[in-house]
């Protein structure tokens, strides 16, 4: 009989790269937490309006990367593709604008069936952001503010912003209209996906990769010369507090996020390092979202980091930082193994990381095994120990031994805390 794989698109985070996956959520989490964001955990399963009324039906997502099907009740479900239709749901059932702004962030896994590619998956990973309820361009700058924030911690290097406004809908109805207008006599000599998106989503053109496209877009009409003077205004604000807080941006006149809900800002951070998947995190505002899902008109702004993506640049930068182990619990013969049980978790109880064998292997070979496990000392039990209520213990690093009462060893907590302190910065 065959074996069954991993379905295509998703893929096993083993616990060699999990560390670094910890690393990431615990950095998040502190930065957030520090600037009063709360976390949020909505399903990973909505009703398929959810998104095509949130998202937009001409988008790329709901179009055709959505995972939808019928449950057993005939109802039309999918797999959340992204976390902000969601989270506003959740906002509007719940009823949390009477609380005031919301600053909430949310991680998980999304799905969109995508062609896999490095960086690119169907089952992928977000933390991301939601500040619902401001208008202010300080909204929009706190919140790019953290995004940099928590990739420079991480220690990421060579990242750039990418900053653009796609003013109100009203601007980009406009604008929508103007680059019809300009792109339609060239319809013949675009390439397919924009020609198809020329009367769906025209704006998605802008970010096209094919060359004879770019060229023809060269002398199109500017998204930004279609600004009304308050979008304007907004632009300009969050350029000068950017400023103001040392962030580095570079303006992007043709970036436009691909969901259709985004208003005014818009923005990617992108690294040098991850070649054609190079953006990391992607956000705006989308003042228009809440109410488009049956809320009361509400200004909102957030971003997602993609987790994959934030995790190949970290193995790129540093090796994993693996969990030390302080004990191998050795032993063997009648009484012995279940004293090393129970030792084992005494000792867990007093903060170390103690690895028990349970092979009933002879001693050499857990010896063996102690060393390929990294462990800095070996707690070795026979029957004879088990008896007197003792136990060995060996440092790996000197095979310095040592035969000690095991209540004494338990006594003596922080002593031992300190010894394994020495012999890893030695
Ligand atoms: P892209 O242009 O790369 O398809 P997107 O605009 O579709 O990105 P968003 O919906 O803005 O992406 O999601 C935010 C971030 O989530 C992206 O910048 C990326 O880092 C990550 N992301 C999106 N889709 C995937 C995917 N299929 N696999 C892995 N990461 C993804
Ligand atoms: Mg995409």
């Amino acid at each position: 009989m065959g074996t069954i794989q991993a379905l295509r698109g998703t893929r096993d985070i083993l616990p060699e790269e999990v560390p670094y996956w910890q690393q990431v959520e615990t950095v998040a989490k502190e930065i957030l937490t520090q600037a009063a964001y709360n976390e949020i955990r909505p399903p990973m399963l909505e009703q398929t309006a959810l998104f095509e009324r949130g998202i937009g039906e001409a988008t790329d997502v709901v179009s055709k990367e959505m995972y939808t099907f019928y449950d057993r009740a005939e109802r039309r479900c999918t797999l959340r593709p992204e976390g902000t239709a969601g989270v506003v749901r959740s906002y509007i059932e719940h009823g949390l604008h009477s609380q005031g702004v919301q600053r909430l962030w949310y991680t998980g896994p999304m799905f969109r069936y995508e062609r896999p590619q490095a960086g690119r998956q169907r089952q992928f990973h977000q933390i991301g952001v939601e500040l619902i309820g401001s208008g202010s361009p300080l909204a929009d700058v706190e919140t790019i503010a953290l995004a940099t924030d928590i990739l420079e911690t991480l220690g990421l290097k060579h990242l750039s912003l990418e900053l653009n406004s796609v003013g109100s809908a009203e601007d980009r109805q406009q604008y929508r209209t103007a680059l019809m207008e300009y792109l339609t006599p060239y319809k013949d000599d675009l390439d397919a996906d924009s020609r198809d998106r020329l009367t769906r989503n025209p704006l998605r053109i802008l970010d096209s990769k094919d060359e004879q496209t770019q060229a023809i877009l060269q002398d199109a009409p500017r998204l930004l010369d279609y600004l009304g003077p308050d979008s304007q205004r907004h632009f300009e604000q969050v350029q000068q507090q950017l400023t103001t807080l040392g962030i580095d941006y570079t303006l992007n006149p043709t970036l436009v996020r691909g969901l259709d809900y985004y208003t005014h800002t818009a923005f990617e951070i992108q690294s040098a390092d991850l070649g054609a998947q190079a953006t990391v995190c992607g956000g705006g505002r989308y003042d228009g979202l809440v109410a488009q899902l049956g809320g009361q008109e509400t200004p909102a702004m957030g971003w997602a980091i993609g987790m994959e993506r934030l995790i190949l640049l970290l193995q790129k930068l540093k090796a994993t930082p693996q969990p030390r182990l302080d004990f191998y619990m050795v032993s063997g013969g009648e009484r012995a193994p279940t004293q090393a049980l129970k030792l084992a978790q005494q000792l867990r109880h007093q903060g170390f990381r103690v690895e028990l064998d349970v092979s009933g292997s002879r001693f050499q070979k857990q010896f063996k095994r102690a060393d390929r496990h990294g462990a800095i000392a070996c707690l070795i039990l026979g029957d004879t120990e088990a008896d007197q209520g003792t136990v060995n213990l060996k440092w790996m690093a000197t095979q310095q031994q040592s035969v000690w009462q095991q209540s004494e060893l338990l006594a003596q907590a922080e002593y031992l805390h300190q010894q394994i302190l020495q012999a890893t910065s030695n």
